[in-house]
């Protein structure tokens, strides 16, 4: 009966979905996808979006991927899944040692979830519970930057600094403390964004001078704060964070869940602090988050690697002393060979180098379209990730730019007054210049 109704009635009476106002649906038509092909998604009516965003900026090599899809078919005939406590198998271990190997071994520890704000949560415990199995309970508290997402679920509130996320929760939670964030907008007349990084960086400073007895760790999404409108900083912050935090005794998660995986232009954004992992030489987080991208963006996928020391304050003959968390999907196989045949694919495409010609066209032709923009300021880019803030926003422009977008084509979805590209990294140049031209069309429109 109920397939009488078209899809997208039948989707707003029965799914809710996520990030979403339902009522907004009444006006704002839902897009049903039928298929994907390489960096497009094509609508039941045989519509094409090139997927500017990379579908909530998980997918790295476009959808059904041939190579990612085979390796899928093959788990599949082999090992769907089983339990990851007491038993193990060839993709979780090979995924393990592989970004252990890519973190030059200092992060060798890997503990599997499913999403991102399970990662965070998981790093926030064995931080805590590292201190507590080392006679220091009293190292209880978070510290994050001001403006900071690292998810939505209750423990991931505590460090997410997004009012509209987690204002209406506050009561369910231990809110941490927060730091000014580095943003490089910041800079005044004649500054850098280094004397940005290192005002921040004092401040810091006063923190942790003030709180560290009862800090465990510092949280931050490195170089581009996602969420809150892809803030950009510079690496040094991060240093000096590092610096710091080893200072005051403060462990350091990295939440690399969307800044990971070649976003930003190397594998992990921390090489850009640090330098590349298989130099020596320490300066690298306690903890690196990862998820989104980590899969390709095929399946639900996360994980926290941690370094010996942490690993080494749980293992002990006691069952209290142990990190007990798990979750049902923990190192499911299908995922991890989804993980593995990307891992493969940043090898045999050189992916990292490719990167950086298609980032350099990118940040040509959207300097070319809206360098003189008179409504756009602070056009920014990491890697990967490209944004500008549209000036004198009126409400609303968010999905007025949405919409327009998509009857030009494109698929992009602004953060308030934030436009931002995080295309796949399969997209040609003629792709590019669809994308940058489709923007332009739509941010006129949506100015209009
Ligand atoms: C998306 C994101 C998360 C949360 O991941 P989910 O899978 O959505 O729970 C956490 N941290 C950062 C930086 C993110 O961008």
């Amino acid at each position: 009966m109920s397939d009488a109704l078209p899809l997208l009635a039948r989707s707003q009476a029965a799914v809710w979905h996520p990030c979403t106002q339902m009522k907004q649906h009444e006006t704002l038509p839902l897009v049903a996808i039928e298929r994907g092909e390489g960096p497009w998604l094509i609508d039941a009516d045989g519509r094409r979006l090139l997927d500017g965003i990379s579908s909530w900026w998980v997918n790295l090599f476009g959808h059904c991927n041939p190579r990612i899809n085979l390796a899928l078919r093959r788990q599949m005939e082999t090992l769907e899944h089983v339990m990851l406590a007491g038993f193990t198998h060839e993709p979780v271990v090979e995924l393990s040692e592989r970004l252990a190997a890519l973190t030059g071994h200092r992060l060798g520890h890997a503990f599997y979830a499913s999403d991102g704000a399970s990662a965070t949560e998981i790093a926030l415990k064995m931080s805590m519970h590292s201190w507590r199995n080392r006679g220091r309970p009293q190292k209880n508290r978070f510290l994050c930057l001001a403006g900071s997402y690292h998810g939505e679920t209750v423990g991931a509130l505590a460090v997410t600094d997004v009012p509209i996320f987690r204002d209406a929760y506050a009561p369910l939670i231990r809110t941490a403390m927060t730091v000014p964030c580095p943003d490089a907008r910041q800079a005044a007349e004649g500054e850098t964004a280094v004397d940005v990084a290192r005002r921040a960086a004092n401040a810091l400073e006063a923190c942790l001078a003030k709180h560290h007895a009862e800090i465990a760790a510092f949280i931050v999404e490195p170089l581009v704060q996602g969420a809150a409108g892809m803030i950009m900083y510079d690496p040094e912050y991060l240093r000096l964070a590092r610096a710091l935090c080893d200072r005051y005794e403060v462990h350091l998660i990295a939440d690399e869940i969307a800044v990971g995986c070649g976003r930003t232009g190397s594998f992990f954004a921390w090489e850009q602090v640090a330098g590349p992992a298989t130099q020596s030489g320490g300066g690298w987080p306690d903890f690196i988050c990862l998820s989104k991208g980590i899969s390709g963006g095929y399946l639900p996928l996360s994980l926290v690697l941690s370094s010996q020391e942490i690993y080494d304050c749980f293992y002990a003959d006691s069952s209290a002393r142990a990190f007990l968390h798990s979750h049902s999907y923990t190192g499911n196989p299908l995922a991890c060979a989804a993980a593995l045949a990307a891992l493969d694919i940043f090898v045999e495409d050189k992916v990292i180098d490719g990167n950086r010609a298609r980032a350099a066209l990118l940040g040509q032709l959207t300097q070319a379209q809206f360098g003189a923009h008179p409504r756009v300021e602070h056009l920014r880019q990491r890697g990967m990730i490209l944004a500008f803030d549209v000036r004198d926003a009126s409400p609303g422009l968010a999905n007025r730019f949405f919409s327009a977008a998509l009857d030009h084509g494109v698929l992009l979805r602004p953060i308030g007054s934030t436009v931002y590209f995080m295309p796949p990294y399969v997209v040609t140049p003629e792709e590019l210049n669809h994308l940058v031209r489709g923007a332009a069309a739509a941010l006129d429109r949506a100015l209009a």
